[in-house]
């Protein structure tokens, strides 16, 4: 399989070349008409300049032709390509090339035949008649006989030997320059590709720390890196919240495991009495490691990115009455006092999420509350959020444990809450869902006057 860069300076290469050598080549043929088109013309107004000249050496007076004028200036013409041949008014030769330099003329013509010959052309000699004029009257008429449509002299040879010359020389350099812009660019395109290639082998095996640190100008590959990045941090992130989560599971399971195993050892060797007691706080205990395995598993769905939340517009504060009228029973057991207050507020929620969160907090309001308290619900609409509000006038949060209770597993003072059984999870999960949907949940509390706990949820999720 071929290297990426090679492929790319090859194209690169192949694109340059053609297009030079279609510039080179077009702007060659273009250049070589238009110069025997300036030739030709040339070609016609030097032989109107000779019979000009011509009419010069007339003398209308005397009549009498200046033989030796037209004598050099026949033999300068044929010595430019030009056979001259003269006659009066009454078609007599006065002067002609021919006669007077006849192996000049072949001379002259042939050599002019060969060089076009070579040159490609497929011309011959032709003799064009000039009307030779004084002062408007026709005095004679010149013969002038050259190679048509046109002809090319020595130097004007040379001219496009040195135009084609040019034309070779910006070509090669435009090989050297192809090459060489071809083999940069090549570079400059694969080098990110290949450090990302690099990169995601290393994220495969398992580095997941490793970040992408490269600038580009190129928003596709920009965005490769961006992605790539962000796939490590999130493998990252999975991976400790994969270990961290063993960790919790394995401290918080050791404990009750151990107690169950060394009790239920101790009744099988009879060393203590399975009285119904006993039986009953180990199958407490059982019930509290299910209500454990439960919340994992809640835990597992909602947490480590892996949530689907399935949103639909939903009015909170209908959502909140709703929830918490399930509550009815518990509230009259206790004989709280329950209040809900302010308004609509429509916000795009995953509803069965939500529902969640609120019953969380709810069911912690009632059980962090001793008889005869009191709970108030709020539900506040703003343009941006929804804010769903839950005071109590329970036990309260010591404000040392505040920073950790929505973490995993962790119970404020543990041993009064022995009493509640919670697992320590609930707060963890309303946390996971309400920052699924872009929002925050705070708490206040002081130890008495109870617990305020604070969900906002933003309207527009960036
Ligand atoms: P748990 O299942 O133990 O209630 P949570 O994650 O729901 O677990 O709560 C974590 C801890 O926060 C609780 O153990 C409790 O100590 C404290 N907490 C939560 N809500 C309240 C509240 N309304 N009043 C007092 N303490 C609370």
């Amino acid at each position: 399989m071929k290297k990426l860069s090679t492929q790319l300076t090859l194209s690169i290469i192949v694109i340059i070349l053609v297009i030079v050598s279609l510039i080179s080549l077009v702007s060659n043929l273009m250049l070589n008409r238009q110069f025997e088109r300036y030739i030709s013309v040339q070609q016609k107004e030097r032989a109107s300049e000779i019979t000009e000249s011509l009419s010069l050496y007339y003398n209308s007076f005397t009549r009498i032709w200046n033989l030796d004028s037209i004598h050099a200036l026949g033999m300068h013409s044929l010595n430019e390509g030009y056979i001259l041949s003269v006659y009066d008014n009454r078609d007599n030769k006065i002067w002609d090339a021919e006669s007077h330099e006849m192996t000049l003329c072949l001379k002259v013509m042939e050599e002019i035949s060969a060089r076009m010959e070579q040159h490609g052309a497929e011309g011959a000699f032709t003799a064009y008649e000039y009307s030779i004029e004084q002062n408007g009257q026709k005095i004679g008429t010149a013969k002038i006989s050259y190679y048509s449509p046109f002809f090319l002299s020595e130097n004007d040879f040379s001219f496009l030997g040195s135009l084609n010359a040019i034309f070779i020389a910006v070509g090669l350099i435009s090989i050297l320059a192809s090459l060489f812009i071809g083999e940069l660019l090549a570079r400059r395109i694969t080098r990110p590709i290949v450090k990302t290639s690099d990169i995601a082998m290393q994220i495969a095996a398992g580095n997941y720390d490793i970040q992408f640190e490269g600038e580009t100008k190129t928003r596709e590959l920009r965005n490769l890196m961006l992605t790539i990045n962000h796939l490590a941090s999130a493998l990252s992130r999975q991976e400790k919240f994969r270990k961290q989560l063993s960790a919790d599971i394995a401290h918080e399971l050791r404990t009750p495991l151990a107690t169950l195993g060394t009790h239920l050892e101790a009744m099988t060797m009879q060393i203590w009495e399975p009285t119904p007691e006993r039986l009953k706080s180990l199958h407490e205990e059982i019930l509290r490691l299910s209500t454990i395995v439960a919340d994992l598993e809640r835990i597992e769905r909602v947490e480590g990115e892996n949530l689907m939340l399935n949103k639909a517009p939903v009015d909170l504060f209908e959502l909140v009455r709703t929830v918490c009228v399930s509550f009815e029973g518990e509230l009259r057991k206790k004989d709280l006092k329950f209040t809900l207050d302010g308004g609509a507020s429509v916000i795009n929620i995953d509803k069965d999420k939500i529902s969640g969160v609120i019953s969380n907090i709810m069911s912690n309001a009632v059980k962090y509350t001793p008889e005869h308290g009191e709970i108030r619900a709020y539900v506040q609409d703003s343009e941006n959020n929804s804010i769903f509000i839950m005071e109590d006038t329970g036990i309260g949060i010591p404000q040392d444990e505040l920073p950790h209770i929505f973490e995993r597993f962790y119970r404020a003072d543990k041993s009064r809450n022995r009493n509640t059984g919670g697992t320590g999870l609930g707060l963890a999960i309303v946390k996971a869902i309400v920052t699924a949907h872009g929002g925050t949940v705070d708490v206040q509390s002081g130890l008495n006057p109870g617990s305020r706990f604070i969900v906002t949820l933003p309207k527009h999720v960036s």
